[in-house]
């Protein structure tokens, strides 16, 4: 059994349903438990484009999966819920493996950890607030560390878990 982060984002559509969606996804899939979910949070699209504003959040799983299989959820749960677009596009539902466990993997089809995350507040932010302890097997960093470094990036509140995520 591997704990493992996943960092969920949408832009379009009903964010916030798709996000629910895709933790009750994660959590009827077999060898996947999500053990927590963070708040919602909002947040500017990184690439400073005219796109709707994001709304993140990360869950926290225990996984018999390996990495690279829980990533092929993860591309399955985007397709249902309509992810049409290419990187960067605004997208339904994107969801990233930030850490598993402890591994450390640097293929272009599985990369973790996810090579953005220690500079993304909307990961760190929602990251630190239910795993505060996790830490980057790279740069041996906690996320509450991560978090309080990240140049000010605006992430705000939406809903507390218990709020939005049925699981
Ligand atoms: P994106 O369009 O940003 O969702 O990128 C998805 C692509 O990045 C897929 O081809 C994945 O296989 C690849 N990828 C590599 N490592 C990761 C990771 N840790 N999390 C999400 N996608 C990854």
């Amino acid at each position: 059994m591997v704990r493992a982060y996943l960092g969920l984002g949408a832009n379009l559509g009903d964010p916030r349903a798709q996000l629910a969606g895709a933790v009750a996804g994660l959590n009827r899939e077999p060898g996947i438990r999500v053990v927590a979910v963070s708040s919602l949070y909002g947040s500017h699209p990184e690439s400073g484009a005219a796109q709707p504003d994001y709304v993140n959040a990360v869950a926290d799983v225990d996984t018999d999966l390996s990495a690279r299989a829980l990533l092929a959820v993860g591309r399955r749960l985007e397709i249902a819920a309509g992810r049409r677009g290419e990187r960067n596009d605004p997208r339904e539902l994107d969801l990233d493996l930030l850490l598993y466990g402890d591994e450390i993997w640097r293929q272009t089809d599985l990369t973790v950890p996810h090579p953005r995350m220690d500079r993304r507040a909307f990961v760190l932010v929602p990251l630190a607030e239910i795993a505060p302890e996790v830490r980057h097997p790279v740069n041996g960093k906690t996320a509450a560390e991560m978090a309080a470094e990240v140049p000010g990036q605006a992430v705000w509140r939406l809903a507390a878990g218990s709020e939005w995520a049925k699981l």
